[in-house]
């Protein structure tokens, strides 16, 4: 039996690696993209933005709802950008601009004070059948990538914070990775494959 889950994303790359990544382990799986209205993001950590997502997208078709909710984690700003990462330079200025604010914050930081971590949330939230007001299920799993901030910009795969992030273990930046090859490897791989069980339970659990 196919156990169709919205994805709260309008990004069809995003639906397409939670597919693939997701699938792997459960096969009757089908993700489909989120089309409704979206919610105000005004949580203040990843895990309360991933449930307004995924509890809006629930709401609103009626399906079991998946949502991530993601940011770049620098030890020395004590967890910033965190949930501000999309816009740290400001809204609507883009992620060439976010970077470099970043690196000149860090312009005296030393290399053993520059650790850094890719921060991935990803929200589960299975509506009650008959659409009563609490949900059955609403659970969070996170996915941390340890690594520090380089000192300039390296690499054109990616975004965001891609040019800027070496992995702990590796010599190039995150920019520098197959899509493959960070895929495999990312905070959002992490956190996929903790949802894994998460959701084989909660499909277990309202199914029988
Ligand atoms: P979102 O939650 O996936 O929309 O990510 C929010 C912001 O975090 C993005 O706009 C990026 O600035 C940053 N970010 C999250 N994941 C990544 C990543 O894998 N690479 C680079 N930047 C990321």
């Amino acid at each position: 039996m196919t156990i169709r889950v919205v994805l709260a994303t309008h990004n069809q790359h995003k639906v397409e690696e939670f597919q693939a990544l997701l699938g792997e382990s459960l096969p009757d799986l089908e993700i489909v993209a989120y089309d409704g209205p979206e919610p105000v993001e005004d949580g203040v950590t990843f895990a309360e933005n991933a449930l307004i997502k995924a509890r809006a997208a629930a709401a609103h078709t009626g399906l079991p709802a998946l949502a991530d909710d993601s940011g770049l984690c620098i030890d020395v700003l004590n967890g910033a950008p965190g949930i501000f990462s999309a816009r740290w330079a400001g809204h609507g200025r883009g992620d060439a601009a976010n970077r470099d604010l970043l690196l000149d914050q860090l312009g005296d930081v030393l290399d053993e004070h520059r650790g850094a971590a890719f921060a991935c949330t990803i929200a589960l939230v299975v509506p009650e059948p008959g659409g009563t007001d609490a949900p059955a299920v609403e659970e969070t799993v996170e996915g941390l990538w340890r690594g520090r901030l380089a000192r300039r910009a390296s690499g054109s795969n990616g975004f965001g914070y891609d040019p800027l992030f070496i992995p702990h273990g590796l010599a190039v930046t995150a920019a520098e990775l197959s899509p493959a090859e960070k895929n495999a490897i990312s905070h959002r791989a992490i956190a996929l494959a903790a949802a894994v069980p998460v959701l084989r339970r909660a499909f277990e659990a309202t199914t029988s």
